[in-house]
């Protein structure tokens, strides 16, 4: 062999080499990538107090977090995110925001320090084609993304992004729009919409302002009995119409914030998929507790 023909076949050899590594890099990729579909979840957030106090809605939280196989990331939907236009939190460090008053310092001394995701604040933001989804540097978590995180995952040690509430679009947008996310669910994410469905903070039942004690107005039981009705039917269509549903539907959503998160979770489930009730009580007379696991 010559010695330029040496040299040639030298190159070429490493060349292959190297092509035969990346290829074999890309398989390691794709599989991290690719993960059994998680679980996607609805929380009734309820009072921030479930954040600190042992009850039997911290405790189904844990239970849930200790069930369900450990997520890559999570993609929270809370209610207490609003803004006009659609965004994800894409800070590295999220801040914990103590958006209430009137609770003890306990608990606005809680902080809940897990990392935020720039990837899946990119992945979020690629995947959704139905608008122009902005990268947020100012949030943070809110006390419904942490109020149920940290009962789920204690060590905060699972990447989190919050996606907010468009506030200028109407409940069938926002069904269409976590449609888009479908995808995210192989990918290793945990999407969770944290509301509640009866949530009327205006007629609480002074008398039994007890969030530990179950209670609900009679309208707020029969509004959560027509939504689980529709919920385990899988007919999402009234749901998404829900101001078509009456009245005791009508005192129950007097804003739409709280409610929209399960329109999110319940958009993602597929035709065969299991679909679970938790925490099936109302508090206060006029909050819903009722939660939703969809497979896993
Ligand atoms: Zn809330």
């Amino acid at each position: 062999m010559k010695r330029i023909d040496f040299i040639k076949t030298a190159i070429l050899t490493t060349l292959t080499l190297k092509a035969i590594k990346l290829n074999a890099l890309n398989k390691l990729v794709e599989n991290y990538d690719e993960t059994e579909k998680m679980p996607v979840l609805f929380v009734g957030h309820g009072s921030p107090m479930n954040a600190i106090e042992d009850n039997i809605f911290s405790r189904e939280m844990k239970r849930m977090g200790k069930e369900i196989p450990k997520p890559k990331a999570i993609l929270m939907i809370s209610a207490h995110w609003e803004t006009k236009g659609t965004f994800v939190t894409a800070m590295e460090k999220p801040k914990t925001i103590h958006d209430f008053g009137g609770f003890p310092q306990t608990l606005f001394d809680v902080q809940y320090p897990a990392p935020g995701s720039k990837w899946l604040a990119e992945e979020t933001k690629q995947t959704i084609k139905k608008t122009d989804v902005g990268l947020d540097e100012t949030w943070g978590f809110d006390h419904g993304g942490w109020s149920v995180t940290k009962n789920m995952f204690p060590e905060a040690n699972i990447p989190m992004i919050q996606l907010s509430l468009d506030y200028t679009k109407p409940a069938q947008y926002h069904y269409e729009l976590a449609k888009e996310l479908a995808g995210l669910r192989k990918k290793g994410v945990l999407i969770t919409g944290s509301g509640n469905m009866v949530h009327n903070l205006g007629m609480i039942a002074m008398k039994s302002a007890d969030f530990n004690a179950p209670y609900g107005h009679d309208w707020a039981i029969e509004a959560n009995e027509i939504f689980k009705k529709h919920i385990l039917a899988g007919n999402h269509q009234p749901l998404i119409n829900y101001s078509s549903l009456g009245k005791a539907v009508q005192l129950s959503i007097p804003t739409p914030e709280h409610y929209l998160p399960l329109l999110y979770t319940l958009a993602l489930k597929e035709e065969k998929e299991n679909l679970t009730l938790l925490s099936d009580v109302l508090v206060g007379g006029s909050v819903s507790m009722t939660s939703v696991k969809i497979g896993g």
